[in-house]
């Protein structure tokens, strides 16, 4: 496989507009670029200022708030599956604030991507030699809970040593075996996310949600081709202080953090990445460390209310971008 597909590709998505948020502050210029508009002083020339002070950023892909479901799986998540049943590994991030789409995102790439595998696998030579099997956990304040097994306490990571991924002792693994099947156990995992109520959503989520799709192909006796997938529902990316528990804050951000640490590191050609500094990090090494295709979707409000949180969710996925 060439390099330029071992790329993270970063696409941008805007949600449609709510007449609470102020005036319409994002504007999508093309599928590959968007201005962000800049309060104007208005004791000088506001026209001439916004021409200085607006910004553009550019993406592998921007998805304006007319884009569907369909578009954002086609561009995005379709390729990924291709992967996973060939045997490589992939995953799909949602990022940004809360409120600015994640989840009505991610419910989508979820769905879609269980029903293209299942109908991939029945037109292939021999359905009956593939297995799929999933899991569902979130990762709240380093903890992880199993989300399709929520009355379980907190599940251990452990890693198995060597260049061998990281273990979740005890987690569920659930062998799907139709898309109808997957979308009662992905339903009853939502219900038993953590949210909570906040001025930005009712429901927003907690912790981050992390689906992972096991694909094994037996492609003799004893061998066994596994491909995998995994669809990432980050947590709201605001800063700790607007949030109400400051511990809260302080893990969720950790999680983050480390994320953002990784792909800094990755863009900047480094040799040595910290893996090692949160949950989510450590469950990702196989994805983030580059042998797979991996995507960003970051999302973003297009009301001036949301002003600081877009600009800096823009300037994030603009980082990711040179990796
Ligand atoms: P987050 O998970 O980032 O907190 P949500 O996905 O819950 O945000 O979205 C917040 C609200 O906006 C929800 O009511 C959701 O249905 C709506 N929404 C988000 N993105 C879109 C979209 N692309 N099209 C239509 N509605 C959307
Ligand atoms: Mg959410």
């Amino acid at each position: 496989r060439t390099v330029s597909e071992e790329k993270l590709m970063v696409a941008v998505r805007v949600r449609p507009l709510r007449t609470d948020e102020g005036p319409r502050i994002v504007h999508v210029v093309s599928d590959k670029m968007l201005v962000l508009e800049e309060e104007a002083d208005s004791r000088r020339d506001v026209l001439r200022q916004r021409r200085v002070n607006d910004k553009h950023y550019v993406y592998d892909r921007v998805f304006g708030e007319g884009s569907t479901q369909e578009d954002v799986y086609d561009a995005v998540c379709a390729p990924l599956v291709g992967d996973t049943l060939r045997g490589f590994a992939g995953a799909v991030f949602a990022y940004g604030a809360t409120g600015a789409g994640k989840t009505y995102t991610m419910t989508g790439l979820m769905s879609r991507a269980l029903s293209h595998l299942f109908a991939s696998i029945a037109e292939s030579e021999h359905p009956d030699l593939f297995e799929v099997k999933m899991s569902y956990l979130e990762i709240y304040n380093e903890n992880i809970r199993d989300l399709l097994n929520p009355g379980a306490g907190p599940l251990e990571l452990r890693d198995e040593g060597g260049s061998a991924a990281p273990v979740v002792a005890g987690l569920s693994e659930v062998k799907a075996n139709s898309a109808a099947h997957v979308a009662e156990l992905l339903a009853r995992g939502d219900r038993a996310r953590t949210a909570e109520p906040t001025h930005a959503n009712q429901h927003s989520s907690r912790g981050h949600a992390l689906l992972s799709v096991t694909v094994s192909l037996q492609v003799e006796n004893e061998r066994t081709q596994r491909g995998r997938l995994f669809l990432i529902d980050l947590a709201g990316s605001e800063r700790a202080g607007m949030r109400a528990r400051r511990l809260e804050g302080a893990h969720i951000n950790r999680s983050l953090l480390a994320l953002g640490n990784c792909i800094m590191a990755l863009s900047g050609g480094a040799r040595y990445v910290n893996y090692r500094d949160s949950k989510l990090t450590r469950l990702l090494r196989e994805v983030l460390g580059g042998r797979c295709r991996t995507a960003m979707v970051a999302h973003v409000a297009p009301g001036g209310s949301h002003r600081d949180t877009t600009r800096s969710t823009l300037h994030y996925a603009q980082k990711a971008s040179s990796i």
